[in-house]
């Protein structure tokens, strides 16, 4: 299989994840936010899917493109900005490249990370998606060297470790963060989604 078919697969099975998972995302939100973080996902996911039909890419990088497009333009809130900027620093890390390696999907993983600290502006402990996808992208570098499904399940586990920390927190950043110590004693939705993405992706890949 191509690293493009790959690609494909896994943005559909993060698209499936979001779908089955919306409620639970959305319970997390109405907990310490507005309640929208799952009917968001899933609006964005959705418009990638159709995206994706009608614009065929050809190469990795141009479908992760469609992905951040459709996070930027039909998301809204704080999480399509952040989404889209990781989808679109992971398409530019990626470039033309055709054949992925363990590195590559390593290094974009890095790169959306950076591109959410640097747009979100949030830390490790600010209780945000953050959390998630810090943890996701040390562990990515880590597995580099053992290949693109080694570097998603490490990625994942992580991920998941890290959105299960936020419970505790109190938010720094985001909506959660008008709540005060309120915001303590549950998990930060955007750091579940992300976790949720890394298992999708890590699914994908295994089957
Ligand atoms: P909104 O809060 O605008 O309704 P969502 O509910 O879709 O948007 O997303 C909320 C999630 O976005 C939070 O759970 C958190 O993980 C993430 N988030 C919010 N602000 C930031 C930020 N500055 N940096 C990183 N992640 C953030
Ligand atoms: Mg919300
Ligand atoms: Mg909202």
């Amino acid at each position: 299989m191509s690293s493009l078919e790959k690609t494909l697969g896994v943005i559909r099975e993060m698209a499936r994840t979001v779908e089955e998972n919306r409620k639970t995302l959305t319970q997390l939100d109405s907990a310490i936010g507005d309640g929208d973080h799952g009917t968001n996902l899933s609006r964005g996911f959705k418009a990638a899917l159709e995206s994706l039909e009608s614009s065929s890419p050809g190469t990795p990088a141009e479908a992760l493109k469609a992905v951040s497009m459709a996070m930027i333009g039909k998301v809204g809130g704080a999480s399509g900005p952040l989404y889209g900027t990781a989808f679109l620093r992971a398409s530019s890390s990626l470039g033309g490249k055709e054949d992925l390696s363990g590195e590559d999907v390593a290094a974009a993983i890095v790169a959306a990370l950076e591109g959410v600290k640097q747009r979100g502006k949030a830390e490790l402990e600010d209780k945000t998606m953050v959390d998630a996808l810090e943890p996701a992208a040390e562990a990515a570098r880590s597995a580099a060297g053992e290949g693109a499904a080694a570097v998603f399940r490490a990625a994942a586990e992580a991920a998941r470790k890290g959105a299960d920390e936020t419970e505790p927190l109190v938010a720094r950043r985001g909506r959660a963060s008008y709540l005060g110590p309120r915001s303590a004693g549950h998990v930060d939705p955007g750091a579940a989604s992300t976790a949720l993405l890394f298992e999708a992706a890590s699914r994908a890949l295994e089957e």
